[in-house]
């Protein structure tokens, strides 16, 4: 491959992946230049676009990164990733969006629902069809129901498949794994990296140190897993009704280390 073709197939590398914590706009993708105004072999840099636009009122921090640095960075974290045992994931995966209740009695419980609703149907067409409600209202109460059978039946579909989806899952967890070892550190594409990534977040922090007044620079990475992020996966254990909420934020604490932020 000639030079200059390899600097193209990498030019979109990092398009659409990283982020700014304060406006969450797209950064964009310029020449670095140094201080002299020269930019040789540099390369180039992603600062915030809302900052580059708009000044400090809009974003606080240019949150710039030199591209190269990233790319290295980038590779460190598919490394840890290719390190870091995924079952508890997959456990965890599977506790938030796959844990339904598959004993008989909940069947029987739905089932009865289900012949009730049914029931419900034929009596409302029965005095809509002996003229005893306006027909406006007689659609409205069939949507409802019908809407109402739909969850039903869609709950019952979940609970008869339930083995067969987790089978499924498991399976996708598997090729995911596979995935994720075999990248190639040197064949990395944009869409590769938006199948490892959600999202990279530069972040501007004031040092601990005080005194000294300094900003540090740091990444938040979220990654995806399987067909979700993780950080959509924590937020869906938060915002839904599950059990164990407790156990599994112990499973996920295992994984503080590939989400503790870097600093650049
Ligand atoms: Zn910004």
């Amino acid at each position: 491959m000639s030079k200059n073709s390899t600097i193209h197939s990498n030019k979109h590398l990092l398009s659409t992946l990283l982020y700014c914590e304060n406006s969450l706009k797209r950064r964009k993708r310029k020449a670095y230049v140094r201080k002299d105004g020269t930019s040789n072999q540099l390369g180039y840099e992603w600062a915030c676009a809302i900052n580059d636009m708009y000044g400090v009122n809009r974003c606080e921090h240019r949150n710039m990164v030199i591209k190269d640095n990233m790319i290295d960075k980038i590779k460190e974290m598919i490394l840890k990733l290719k390190n870091t045992d995924m079952k508890c994931l997959l456990e965890i995966y599977l506790s938030i969006y796959h844990s339904y209740d598959i004993s008989e009695e909940r069947v029987n419980t739905i089932k009865k629902q289900e012949l009730e609703l049914d029931d419900t149907v034929d009596k409302c067409f029965s005095i809509y069809i002996e003229g005893k409600m306006h027909e406006e209202q007689y659609h409205r109460l069939n949507e409802k129901h019908k809407e109402q059978l739909d969850d039903i039946r869609n709950e019952l579909d979940k609970i008869i498949h339930y083995e067969k989806k987790v089978e499924e899952i498991k399976q996708k967890y598997k090729q995911w794994i596979c995935y994720i070892n075999e990248i190639n550190l040197d064949g990395l594409t944009n869409s590769k990296l938006k199948k490892i990534f959600s999202r990279i977040t530069i972040k501007t922090c004031k040092t601990k140190n005080l005194k000294s007044n300094n900003y540090m620079k740091t990444i938040f990475i979220d990654y995806n897993f399987i067909d979700v992020s993780i950080e959509k996966m924590i937020k869906d254990l938060d915002n839904h009704d599950i059990n164990d909420k407790q156990d599994i934020r112990r499973l996920i604490a295992k994984y503080d280390n590939l989400f503790a932020l870097i600093e650049l």
